[in-house]
């Protein structure tokens, strides 16, 4: 029980603390439970009742197996999510007939990350401690995951933290919520390039195994299953609190958020559909669509955080989809990485559309669904809610149920795009006060593996001897 494996099929079963601390497994695939653990009925109605912490407690013991004890996963949970702003974690706000936002940005960094890395820090440290050793963390960050890893990680002791952001390709208060970090742990690193070419040197690093021994390699982004397991937690909360199976309508860029829909769902969770919404960067939208998963290059959008072509978490989701058979994805990952483009077997295809929705949403129509929420009774929100939101209005005259938007950022991260159509400017709460003045640190590196590598190397390696 409680045992993960690989999407690649070549890596033997692990414990929750092994996933925890691997991230990525050692043949390239990403760790799924060998079997998902099921929730009934009558306990998710009860969810209804219960303080988010204690559904969190239900859902995430049945994920930890014996990595931890229930104590000390009931005060990490506890801990993690002490300083939200909102004592709910995740409210659910009613928006009209039938439309809803759960709001999932009231963490220290204002998005939805804070929620899943929250935990996943506390764990993380904790079962390196257990193990003993060090680790180096990387993550290419689309913006958000960047600050909440920060948030998460910053400080703590035998972890090295090296962030990759797009430069140029974030919003200021995204960049200065990571550059300002007064942690020594914690390394920026601009890159000239894009997301994309982030995360291609991260996979890049992972696959040299003896550097990635050497350092105690591991990542936290959303290919680590516990970021997955967690932030399936409010999807529960949300659905209970309607008792009625909603759409859940979920702004995409690596799929992990909406995968986390597809988790609740193989528990037991009785969900009507998971529509994706992406902006331009639509290769999901086409692959759910089309059945043709092929990547373009990135565009910028005014929703960044998922400005993105390759889309990570989509490969648990074909696994799934094909019925857990290894061997094919094996194959289709290496055509993929190939081509950039793979054509999805009818039998996938299917089983995907029985689950998933998807349509796409342009950078002119996120503004004007910004400013009509706006002039309707002055609520804003940010532009990847703006891109569910809109899609949501289309998806709500064929839904059955209510239709639930993820609202997976504060807009006041995002004051270029909310001011420009609200008028308004939305304030930084305040714990974020003082941002715009404090020091930065950032190193700005080239797009290339070796450069990255050696400024890893020489940053992870002596500290803390
Ligand atoms: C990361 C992020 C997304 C995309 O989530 P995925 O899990 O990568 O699909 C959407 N909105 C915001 C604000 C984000 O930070």
């Amino acid at each position: 029980m409680s045992r993960y494996i690989s999407t690649r099929g070549e890596t033997p079963p692990q414990s929750f603390a092994d996933v925890l601390l691997a991230g990525l497994a050692p043949d390239g695939g990403l760790f799924l439970p060998e079997t998902w653990p099921q929730i009934g009925a009558d306990e998710i109605a009860d969810f209804a009742k219960r303080p988010y912490v204690e559904v969190a407690y239900a859902i995430l013991k049945r994920f930890v197996g014996n990595s931890f004890s229930d104590a000390e996963l009931r005060a990490e949970i506890d801990a993690a999510y002490a300083d939200f702003g909102n004592p709910e974690i995740a409210p659910l706000v009613e928006l009209g007939p039938r439309l809803f936002l759960l709001e999932l940005f009231h963490g220290p960094t204002l998005a939805f990350k804070d929620i899943a890395l929250q935990v996943l820090g506390r764990l993380f440290a904790g079962a390196l401690k257990k193990r003993g050793g060090r680790a180096t963390i990387v993550a290419a960050t689309s913006g958000d995951t960047g600050s909440a890893a920060i948030a998460a990680l910053g400080g703590l002791e035998n972890i090295e933290l090296f962030v990759l952001h797009p430069k140029g390709r974030i919003s200021e208060v995204q960049r200065r919520q990571m550059t300002t970090s007064p942690h020594k742990n914690v390394h920026n690193i601009a890159l000239e390039g894009t997301f994309d070419d982030a995360q291609a040197i991260v996979k890049a690093l992972f696959a040299d195994k003896d550097f990635s021994r050497r350092i105690g390699l591991t990542a936290v982004n959303s290919i680590n299953f516990a970021r997955i397991a967690a932030q399936s937690v409010y999807y529960f909360t949300a659905a209970a609190q309607l008792g009625a199976a909603p759409v859940f309508v979920v702004p995409t860029g690596n799929f992990g958020n909406v995968f986390a829909g597809e988790a609740a769902m193989r528990m037991g969770l009785a969900i009507e559909k998971l529509v994706v919404a992406t902006n331009a960067n639509d290769i999901v939208t086409r692959a759910l669509n089309e059945g043709v998963y092929s990547a373009g290059t990135v565009k910028t959008t005014l929703s960044p955080s998922m400005d993105i072509q390759v889309a990570s978490n989509f490969e648990r989701t074909l696994f799934e989809a094909c019925g857990r058979d290894a061997a094919w994805l094996l194959e289709a990952m290496a055509v993929f990485t190939r081509d950039k483009k793979l054509v999805l077997p009818e039998t996938v295809r299917s089983a995907l559309s029985e689950r998933y929705g998807a349509r796409a949403c342009n950078d002119d129509r996120t503004l004007a669904t910004i400013a009509a929420l706006h002039r309707s009774g002055g609520k804003l929100v940010d532009p990847h809610t703006a891109v569910a939101l809109a899609t949501a209005e289309e998806v709500k005259q064929e839904a059955k149920g209510p239709v639930v938007v993820l609202s997976t950022a504060h807009p006041a991260k995002f004051p270029e795009a909310v001011g420009r159509v609200a008028g308004i400017v939305p304030p930084l709460p305040p714990r974020l006060d003082g941002l715009y003045e404090k020091a930065e640190r950032i190193s700005v590196l080239g797009r290339d593996l070796a450069i990255v590598r050696d400024f890893i190397a020489t940053r992870s390696y002596p500290h803390g001897r």
